[in-house]
């Protein structure tokens, strides 16, 4: 597989590589401590200054972390960015908003225009290692509006000299209709883009004849293989938030399936401190043991992220997990789910991610619900699955199905489910699907 190579750090080695880091997160330190109240205040509070951090881990252990509640009290006492600006406001050039599906309320993120242009050359990385180039068409599923995510990534088509199409929210036959007249190179799609899973009617391996690649985030193992299978054309994995204002990691040429498995995003380290920390300890995981996800920008002017902890799991993997050679970290495709949707059923820890991986695969699914609930009669825990399928599926067919789901779902997470049908059709997803309710609260 032929190295394609972006930023010389590419080619550092880990030591060369954390060198650096530490070089750069002194300079954001003794940065935010003269021009950043916030997070002034925050670490005079912890009796910790820039002077003290002589080693990453002295800041793992010494700076506090920081996540959504934080930046929210923040902006609410100083709108509308909050003192964690850290730059004079004449100096904002765009303004990034979380899309709040939690509920929460909406983190905004200010951007300087060297941080703008940061945000789209991020994207670079991962379109070098794909084989994008000057000329290439690319199209975009994402909402542009006040996202990092979707203004980050018309932009990089910019950069990159692509011509980019964004398509998010328009009606799946126009999209396929206008991809078969312009002929992409290039196919963005989010998790829950209806076009891009589950249409073996759509046909399209036989459509679209240039495609050097797909991309997607948080997907799973399955999704991935029945994508890339009907697509023709591989597909690679992205990690990117709005803390961070565009990607954040990406798997290399090897894409998102390796073998039989999920592959490797590495994380972008000579731009980001990207901390995988044991849950209980705190301290680094270990290869191939579930993480939680601490970033810190070390390019960003404006609203810098130190130690913003991201509530993401993931399974670790270290650089040399994968045979590119470089040295960034990472973790296992398939694997990142929020650890604030994780429902604990019996005992047993399950996402509804890897939930979606099992149902939604099967060609007679249109659409699911499943609920947690406590069986009051037998106090147990229940998880129930409400499937409705679609319409060219013969009757006698679904019974069979709901039973085999049946033992597919205990045989995958330990868990017995009850399985149903919809009594009646159940609405898809535009964006982020949110699929599972936990009534036992
Ligand atoms: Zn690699």
């Amino acid at each position: 597989m032929p190295r394609r190579t972006y930023a010389k750090a590419e080619t550092w080695s880990r030591e060369e590589l954390e060198a650096f880091q530490l070089r750069k997160l002194r300079r954001v330190m003794a940065r935010n401590w003269e021009h950043n109240p916030f997070y002034r205040d925050l670490w005079t509070q912890a009796r910790v200054s820039p002077d003290d951090i002589q080693t990453l881990a002295d800041f793992r252990h010494r700076v506090p972390a920081i996540e959504k509640r934080d930046c929210l009290a923040d902006q609410s006492d100083f709108p509308p960015l909050g003192r964690r600006l850290g730059v004079p406001p004449e100096s904002v050039a765009q303004i990034h908003l979380t899309s709040g599906t939690t509920g929460v309320g909406q983190e905004a993120w200010g951007l300087t225009q060297a941080d703008v242009e940061l945000s789209a050359t991020l994207w670079l990385y991962q379109y070098h290692w794909m084989g994008l180039q000057r000329g290439d068409v690319a199209f975009y599923s994402m909402p542009v509006a006040f996202f990092a995510n979707g203004l980050s990534a018309d932009y990089a088509a910019k950069k990159m000299g692509m011509v980019s199409f964004n398509l998010f929210g328009m009606d799946k036959e126009l999209v396929f209709r206008l991809m078969e007249r312009f002929q992409p190179h290039y196919v963005y799609g989010t998790m829950a883009m209806p076009s891009m899973v589950g249409t073996d009617d759509d046909k399209p391996r036989e459509r679209f004849h240039r495609l050097k690649g797909l991309s997607g985030a948080l997907m799973g193992v399955e999704t991935i293989k029945k994508v890339t299978d009907l697509w023709g054309a591989p597909l690679y994995e992205m990690y990117g938030c709005t803390q961070a204002s565009s990607v954040v990691g990406a798997t290399c040429e090897h894409t998102a399936v390796v073998g039989d498995r999920g592959g490797m995003v590495h994380f972008l380290e000579s731009h980001f401190i990207v901390e995988c920390l044991n849950r209980e300890t705190g301290e680094p995981a270990g290869p191939e043991e579930d993480c939680e996800i601490f970033l810190t920008t070390l390019d960003r002017e404006a609203s810098p992220a130190i130690r913003f902890r991201m509530h993401d799991k993931a399974t670790f993997l270290p650089h040399t997990a994968c045979t590119c050679g470089r040295p960034f970290n990472g973790y296992r495709v398939g694997t990142i789910a929020r650890w604030d949707d994780m429902m604990k059923i019996k005992g047993i820890n399950i996402w509804p991610s890897m939930m979606d991986d099992i149902v939604m695969m099967h060609p007679e699914v249109h659409e699911y619900r499943g609920y947690v609930e406590v069986d009051a009669a037998r106090s147990r825990e229940v998880m129930r699955i409400v499937v409705d399928f679609k319409p060219d599926t013969a009757s006698e067919q679904r019974a069979r199905f709901l039973e085999g789901l049946r033992h597919e779902v205990k045989a995958t997470t330990f868990v017995t489910p009850t399985v149903e049908e919809a009594p009646e059709p159940l609405p898809g997803f535009a964006f982020k699907p949110a699929r599972w309710t936990d009534n036992r609260r």
